[in-house]
């Protein structure tokens, strides 16, 4: 099940001024035409969730959605019984300041935790999405020391960690959750009291030095509260394990415990009607069941070129028709001339090469790059035989002031009158524009400056639909690329901070480069038939070759065998009649740190002595013993030792192995 906040407001809705700003409006959601329903009570009533807030409770409802199969338990804080300010507490995602902020995640985390409790679950393995929800962590301490008297805090830390899983979902700072002291003395006293903490221990718990300042660090609270931790990547896996190892001194970055899950889409939500009947009649059924299966997209080879090109094509007309209409209704808002609204019918061409770029307009992720060399643009776009066209969309947070200015470029880009039958904006980017967009465009666009991305999504949901990938070798397309199935820009290239501008001169001219080169005469030379065979042998293999990895279908399975299921395990041994396992671990753990500065490994036996890459080798700890005083030079050079040691400790069979 998800737990989460229901929004009043939700995020906002973006409509852009006669000079390209963007404008907020932020409509009040009416929850009772939305996929929401009150939880009942045994006595049928709406039920609430109580926290403390400073020295205030807050009452919110608790309400839910079906998703599929999954309930999502939703808190709102709009209760009569709060105050003002409280019952404004969920109105806007993003809303208000850092103290909104926190007190949304109390809600979220420690309201989140009891929601579960009176619904009676017992639940076994949590999984933290970003540090907004790792308060949760201290929440589920309270309760099991409230249920077990004698435990302690660090005995509840150790126990319910086995049962934690993180996942980070960014490097870039705006998304990483850090708060001042004075917001944590404002609202935690009750709580480090309740936990048996001191105040000094509380605040260590998220302890973060960053520019001279110590902060309270959500992400560094979870890293120490879960035993899984993964990126959204396999390279964010790795700028995760460097951006944290100082948490972990001692440890080698390639040895921090933050692994990798790369996302990816669920792709019944995202194809178009047409491309899935399409799969149905020549992949079977079994595509939409067990999408993860890569023998099931081999039969993508068995659609004929002219049926995929076809169902493409009537996607791309769709999704310029929708973009006219749109484009009228944008215009009208503004108050243009009739003729004006009118000459929305005659901007993008149903049938040139389309690029699509939809996305947040966070500055990373440099939505203005292609506009860097207006004439070279204009003479691509403006090519009578071979024309490009461009569909943008997307919000800036409504406090990002650069991410802003990058819309208005691109308004005001695209009203040049060399350009406005080629480039659009799309208002108000959500999930209806991001279909029409993925299910039409020929090719995906993203340009962000590596490694920020430390994902993205989108590019994926273009797989499904017969699109092609243009992109940075940077998130998921950094382990999806090869010359076969989409075009890289750059080779994976990092620029010093200070370089931007030079970083963007070489990254744009590389793109128009790719874009002349190769995108444009592939998707232009047609044979006899009118099919661009090449172009279409390049759909499938992006399809034959993407589609079964980048599904939620093979994403969920690896969180499932990868991290909640051993999760599960791990937690359902520590927690057996009266904590006896898992208070037992935990004095162990106790004890093997007090001891580990004194802990020297005698005699390592290796099995064979040459090994080659690949082969696994046989290595025995067969003689330690803890002894007092060994000199810290000594300590580092039997470093890789006491690392077996450790895994012997934990695991003898796979220490064998
Ligand atoms: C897919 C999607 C995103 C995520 O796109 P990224 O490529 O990950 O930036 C954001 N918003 C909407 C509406 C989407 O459909």
């Amino acid at each position: 099940m998800g737990v989460g906040l229901l929004y009043q407001e939700g995020y906002f809705e973006q409509y852009l001024n006669a000079a390209g700003w963007q404008q907020e409006s932020y409509p009040i959601n009416d929850y009772a035409n939305q996929p929401v329903q009150p939880v009942p009570n045994a006595d049928g009533s709406h039920m609430t969730v109580q926290v403390l807030i400073a020295d205030e409770t807050l009452t919110a409802y608790v309400w839910v959605a079906d998703v599929g199969r999954v309930k999502l338990y939703l808190l709102d804080a709009n209760h009569p019984a709060n105050s003002q300010e409280l019952r404004d507490l969920t109105d806007r995602l993003y809303g208000g300041d850092r103290r909104t902020r926190i007190r949304q995640e109390i809600l979220l985390g420690i309201g989140g935790m009891r929601v579960l409790r009176q619904l009676g679950l017992n639940i076994a393995v949590v999984h933290m999405n970003e540090g907004h929800s790792a308060l949760l962590a201290l929440e589920r301490a309270r309760q099991l020391m409230q249920d077990n008297p004698s435990l302690s805090f660090w005995e509840a830390r150790d126990i319910l960690a086995a049962g934690c899983v993180y996942t980070i979902h960014t490097p870039v700072p705006a998304g990483l959750e850090r708060f001042g002291y004075d917001l944590i003395d404002e609202h935690f006293p009750w709580l480090w009291k309740a936990l048996g903490l001191t105040r000094d221990e509380f605040h260590d718990l998220g302890r973060e030095q960053m520019g001279g300042y110590d902060l309270f660090s959500l992400p560094v609270m979870a890293l120490k509260f879960a035993s899984g931790a993964n990126g959204v990547s396999q390279l964010h896996g790795e700028v995760s394990r460097m951006m944290w190892q100082w948490l972990f001194p001692d440890v080698p970055e390639h040895e921090v415990p933050v692994g990798a899950v790369t996302n990816g889409v669920h792709v019944q939500s995202w194809i178009s009607r047409e491309m899935g009947d399409l799969f149905d009649r020549y992949l079977g059924p079994r595509w939409r069941s067990e999408s993860s299966d890569p023998e099931v997209w081999k039969s993508v080879e068995k659609i004929p070129d002219a049926e995929l090109w076809r169902t493409h094509e009537r996607r791309r007309e769709r999704m310029v028709s929708f973009a006219r209409q749109r484009l009228r209704e944008q215009f009208r808002a503004r108050g243009a001339s009739p003729s004006e609204v009118e000459s929305a019918d005659e901007i993008l061409n149903p049938d040139a090469l389309t690029i699509g770029f939809a996305r947040r307009f966070a500055t990373y992720k440099r939505a203005n790059l292609i506009f860097r060399d207006l004439e070279r643009l204009k003479r691509l776009v403006n090519d009578p035989h071979r024309p490009v066209q461009f569909v943008f969309a997307g919000k800036a947070h409504p406090h990002d002031q650069p991410g802003k200015e990058l819309i208005r470029e691109i308004a005001r880009t695209a009203a040049d009158p060399d350009l406005r039958h080629a480039i659009v904006f799309l208002e108000n980017y959500d999930m209806t524009i991001a279909r029409y967009t993925v299910q039409g465009v020929d090719v995906w666009l993203n340009n962000p400056r590596r490694p920020k991305e430390a994902s993205g999504t989108s590019g994926m949901k273009v797989i499904y639909n017969g699109g092609l990938n243009c992109s940075i070798l940077d998130g998921w397309w950094a382990e999806a690329y090869n010359p076969r199935v989409g075009w890289a820009i750059g080779m994976g290239e990092e620029y010093n901070p200070g370089d931007e501008d030079a970083q963007d001169e070489i990254e744009s001219q590389a793109f128009y480069n790719v874009l002349e080169q190769d995108i444009i005469p592939m998707f232009y030379n047609r044979g006899r038939d009118g099919l661009p065979r090449e172009w279409l042998r390049k759909v499938k293999d992006s399809m034959i070759e993407l589609s079964a990895f980048f599904s939620t279908d093979r994403m969920l399975k690896e969180y499932y065998e990868r991290y909640y299921h051993p999760a599960y395990e791990r937690y359902t041994k520590l927690t057996d009649a009266g904590l006896k396992t898992g208070r037992g671990f935990a004095n162990w753990l106790e004890h093997v740190k007090d001891a580990w500065e004194d802990v020297e490994v005698v005699d390592v036996q290796v099995d064979g002595d040459s090994v080659n890459v690949g082969e696994s080798l046989n290595v025995r700890a067969v003689r330690c013993r803890i002894t007092a005083n060994i000199k810290q030079k000594q300590r580092a050079s039997c470093m890789w030792r006491v690392a077996l040691l450790m895994l012997f400790i934990a695991s003898p069979t796979q220490a064998e192995r």
